[in-house]
């Protein structure tokens, strides 16, 4: 009976190691694995001040600075890539970057190919036209011309509203402004926090009154990241809740 006792204990001896040894290895499960080892790989098109937009050689903004500060909850370093907004759901789904943040909104078309964080940011759809342009509302839009950048949801819903033959793509915001301000376009469909900046930018425009659309922006990961979206969207929540948020959009955007 004592030899069975002593070997219950043995078992339970060797067990209760195994298990405390499974404990150290399922520290390195916990590792979270991103593109490239310790960095947080984020994709972006930084001509979208004030999200993002270049300060001398670096990617600055509100959604640098938040992604910044997720990196740092993580223990990740953060690395920003500068690619044209309609490569950046494809880099995403494919693997090459470990999220998309780009003012990116959420639209359940987009939602089929990537998964969405909670929302972080408000965006506004804007028109911009010249000073003196006899369009005033967004009733007169059926005929012209409309500048948009494209596969932004400016680009989806003009396309859809007024019919791709009056819809003038370009690769970013600032050429669409420029095609305006040379008499190529007679407006701009944009994200209002940019076409502020542009209009602030340029001479002889002006936002109309009325919204054309208000929308949610997040983060998009590919719909094979969910533990990084979790700990991504944990984090960013971590960050509304403590009010470091409100502090970046605060900088970025003069509260008036
Ligand atoms: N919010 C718009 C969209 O998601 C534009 C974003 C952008 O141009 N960076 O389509």
């Amino acid at each position: 009976m004592k030899k069975l006792l002593a070997f219950a204990i043995t078992v339970v001896l060797i067990a209760t190691c195994l298990v405390g040894c499974g404990g150290s290895d399922s520290k390195d499960d916990n590792k979270l694995e991103t593109v490239t080892e310790g960095k947080l790989t984020m994709a972006t098109n930084a001509e979208f001040p004030p999200y993002e937009f270049y300060e001398g050689e670096k990617v600055v903004g509100i959604d640098a600075e938040v992604a910044e500060k997720i990196a740092e909850k993580l223990g990740l370093e953060l690395e920003i890539a500068d690619v044209s907004f309609d490569s950046i759901i494809p880099g995403v789904q494919s693997g090459k970057y470990d999220m998309g943040m780009a003012g990116m909104t959420v639209t359940d078309e987009r939602k089929r190919s990537v998964n969405f964080s909670d929302s972080y940011a408000t965006g506004i759809q804007s028109v911009i036209v010249k000073e003196d342009s006899p369009i005033k509302s967004i009733d007169d839009l059926d005929g012209k011309k409309i500048g948009v950048q494209t596969a932004t949801t400016g680009d989806i819903y003009a396309s859809d509203d007024y019919g791709e033959d009056n819809v003038k793509r370009f690769e970013n915001g600032a050429a669409a402004v420029a095609a305006l301000t040379a008499n190529k376009v007679d407006c701009v469909i944009i994200d209002n926090e940019p076409a502020k900046a542009y209009v602030e930018a340029n001479k002889g425009l002006k936002i109309l009154d009325t919204e054309y659309a208000v929308e949610d922006y997040a983060i998009c990961f590919s719909k094979d990241s969910e533990e990084l979206q979790k700990k991504v969207n944990d984090a960013l929540n971590e960050l509304k809740k403590d009010g470091s948020i409100q502090k970046i959009v605060d900088k970025y955007i003069n509260a008036d």
